[in-house]
């Protein structure tokens, strides 16, 4: 159909690397052993590019990137390309295996440390900054993937970090100001830019995603004086931000003197307006109108009249429009999916989706009307699907009453009674949760899955690895159980197996870190729970000892920050949902005579928007979802809770307005300053420093335990300490595991000894 209004250019801002089979991270992990050659590694991230290039050319993107492809992390490239890796690996050009001792811990020296991508889940490798750093740029993959791509016919947008976030989102090692290199690293991206004009490059997309978040002054300056440099390149700079709203850094970023803005519309549509009035005359909108980190449908029709709205008012050829962030944070493509509903999978856009989305959009209703019907249908129909109102949910939802939200009494007359009746010793101790997941056990699994073992089969030898890791727990002589957790692969799929709302994909893969993939868990409808999940795994541990067995879940932030989430109702709605769900879990534990129950919350943290004055909204309901889920339960039972990867300190107060009675966590790496902050913040219930690093096949001795436990003693009351590692020992070998908790409990006894309890 032909019309008269031309289309409008489309822009991705990055597309999936890790292949639609997941190819990158098998040549990696190959490579990485030994079985395949470095040439066989780059001749798979080769084909990898150009079917990527190829299928964006297809769907007709205007604006296709390079650079964006990586074979560890855009973080570690940008240093590489302006010669700022960390000395201690060497110097001079950087070699694959240099690149990669960067990346990945061994035996020899610890890799770099890794990050959240701002509030993604995708991890990058933190930048090393000191003072006598020198750059010395390497523009030879930046180049190579741009010459690659226009062998085909395809002048791509290379996409680079940009200076003043690539600084950022650096730690200085030598307590110096990262901000002085500044001078430094410009001048390195002048040298970049201009070669990459001299190789033909029009456009550079330049990603400041910096720019949503909270400034101090002196980055707001850092801005000013690096881009009034930059762009006197004759390069036009896209000027990317994503993941939130530009607010008060808006002037700034307009004023940078880019030819062009991108804004984030999915995360923040409301700044849209203010952004469309304040560019400068002539300058480019990029409409991230795509949502690059999520998985549903876009609205075509809602989309379009933006659309409309902003080409009234923007003249011809200052409208691009692009997906919100890039897509490295959506999986490949629906049409791999044969086992999910159809009906869901109707409603669902993976990149290649979003490709056609972006080329309907640029299109318009008159020239793609079939698109936009099937849009309008599929948003229709999933609007009035009934697993997206659930009545019953919904109902018991909006019954909570303030007494849902909190224990009968208060801490100190809760650690009475359970004194009284779970009689502990001072200093007990216990394990996180899942003991080692050998080859065994995945076998297994494996072998379930495919339907050569069958559940009868499966079921007994679940039940034979939990009765083992028992009888070694109470040789071991720990004070309260766990049951292993073997029946568990990945504990948010487990429990969203289990709940209805929840839908798995086969191939929804995102890459989480290096070759790293994590595939979640799509919450499409409401949430409800049709039965007990862990209360026969749980009863039957328990009938096996005498002593107590801790009943284990996962908590309903992490659930839900570890799923993909719906967009049609506020996350905070899902998170109660979930959180009911688990209350009724939690109570049934209690029913069946389970008298300690732990409730997971390691993604807590994670889940803080970008934005400090979004902090408090969010802890509140994350707090409050956790005290939904685990309030229902008497006096009697105590309640744990544990967190991992995290600094606590600014979260210290949600931590304690969660009201868990124990909480157990992750501090063998910054012990004494989390210690030291429970202690002066005067943390009212117990806690469980872990004492044992389980990221480290290394053993502890007893006496370094004991004198952990020591300094854990000088800041916290002796009956509020516990002792546990520091997270669960799925990853662990059983011998290591055996003897370094052989050495934990030695700790317990000898400082209990030592202080003549
Ligand atoms: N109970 C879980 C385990 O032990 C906790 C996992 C976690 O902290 N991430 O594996
Ligand atoms: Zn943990």
């Amino acid at each position: 159909m032909s019309t008269n209004t031309p289309s409008i250019p489309t822009a991705v801002l990055g597309f999936p690397r890790i292949g639609r089979q997941r190819e990158l991270k098998f040549a990696l992990e190959s490579f990485w052993k030994g079985t395949t050659s470095e040439a066989d590694l780059l001749a798979v991230a080769h084909s990898l590019r150009e079917r990527h290039w190829l299928q964006q050319r297809a769907a007709g993107i205007t604006f296709i990137p390079s650079n964006d492809f990586s074979l560890y992390d855009q973080v570690l490239d940008a240093l590489v390309l302006v010669g700022a890796t960390p000395t201690r690996f060497g110097s001079g050009e950087v070699t694959l295996q240099r690149y990669f001792a960067m990346a990945r811990n061994s035996s020899e020296q610890t890799a770099m440390e890794m990050t959240k991508w701002f509030d993604t889940n995708y991890h990058y490798l933190v930048p090393e900054w000191s003072a006598d750093l020198t750059f010395a740029v390497d523009t030879r993959k930046l180049l190579a993937e741009f010459q690659q791509a226009k062998a085909l016919g395809i002048v791509t947008r290379p996409v680079l970090i940009g200076p003043v976030t690539l600084l950022k989102l650096g730690k200085s090692i030598d307590g110096s100001d990262s901000l002085a290199l500044l001078p430094k690293l410009v001048a390195a991206y002048s040298a970049i830019l201009a070669e990459l004009a001299n190789a033909g490059a029009e456009w550079v997309q330049i990603d400041e995603p910096s720019l949503v978040t909270d400034l101090p002054e002196a980055y707001v300056e850092a801005y000013r004086t690096a881009y009034a440099e930059l762009t006197k390149s004759p390069i036009k700079l896209m000027l990317t931000t994503y993941f939130g709203a530009l607010d008060e850094n808006l002037a700034l970023a307009t004023s940078l003197g880019a030819a062009g803005l991108h804004i984030d519309a999915v995360r923040a549509p409301g700044q849209v307006e203010a952004v469309a009035a304040s560019l400068q005359p002539g300058q480019i909108l990029s409409l991230g109108c795509v949502d690059g980190r999520n998985i549903w449908l876009s609205n075509l029709e809602a989309l379009d009249k933006l659309i409309y709205r902003l080409t009234g008012r923007l003249e011809s050829g200052r409208l691009q429009l692009a997906t919100s962030c890039s897509l490295l944070h959506s999986p490949y493509d629906t049409a791999d999916e044969t086992k999910l509903d159809p009906r869901i999978q109707s409603w669902l856009a993976f990149s290649q989706q979003k490709l056609e989305e972006l080329a309907a959009l640029s299109a318009g209703t008159q020239a793609a009307p079939e698109a936009f019907a099937q849009s309008a249908r599929r948003i229709a129909d999933r609007a009035s699907a009934e697993s997206s109102f659930d009545p019953t949910v919904r109902a018991s939802v909006a019954s909570l009453e303030e007494q849902h939200f909190q224990r009968l009494s208060s801490y100190p007359e809760r650690a009475k009674v359970q004194r009284n009746e779970l009689k502990l010793p001072l200093l007990p101790t216990t394990t996180i949760g899942s003991f080692p997941q050998t080859a065994e056990v995945r076998q297994k699994r494996a072998a379930h899955r495919k339907g050569h073992l069958d559940d009868a089969a499966y079921e007994q030898f679940l039940r034979e690895q939990t009765e083992d890791c028992i009888r070694r727990q109470e040789r071991l002589g720990l004070d309260v159980l766990v049951h292993g957790e073997f029946e568990r692969n990945d504990m948010v799929e487990y429990f969203g197996e289990h709940l209805k709302g929840f839908a798995f994909t086969q191939n929804g893969w995102v890459q989480s870190y290096g070759s790293r993939c994590v595939k979640p868990p799509v919450i499409y409808g409401d949430v409800s729970r049709p039965e007990a999940i862990t209360v026969g795994w749980s009863s039957y541990a328990q009938s096996l000892t005498t002593r107590h067995m801790k009943g284990m879940l996962t908590g309903p932030i992490t659930i839900l920050q570890w799923s993909f989430v719906r967009n049609d109702i506020p996350e905070r709605d899902t998170a109660f949902q979930i959180a009911r769900a688990l209350r009724d879990e939690v109570c049934d534990l209690e029913q069946a005579g389970i008298r300690i129950i732990q409730v997971d919350e390691p993604a807590l943290r994670e889940g803080l928007p970008l934005r400090n004055a979004d902090w408090e909204a969010y802890l509140t309901w994350a707090t409050e979802a956790f005290r939904l889920a685990t309030s229902g339960v008497t006096d009697a039972t105590q309640i744990h809770t544990h967190m991992c990867y995290c600094e606590f300190e600014d979260v210290l107060p949600a931590i304690a307005a969660l009201d868990a009675d124990v909480i157990s966590m992750e501090s063998a790496r910054s012990r004494m300053e989390m210690l030291e902050a429970f202690g002066r913040e005067g943390y009212p219930n117990e806690i469980g420093p872990g004492v044992y690093d389980i990221h480290s096949p290394r053993v502890p001795s007893a006496e370094e335990m004991q004198q952990l436990l020591k300094l854990a003693l000088e800041v916290l009351r002796i009956d509020q300490v516990w002792v546990n590692p520091d997270c669960g020992l799925k990853t662990r070998g059983w011998p290591e595991v055996e003897r370094a908790l052989t050495n934990l409990c030695e700790a317990a006894r000898a400082t209990r000894a030592a202080l003549n309890l």
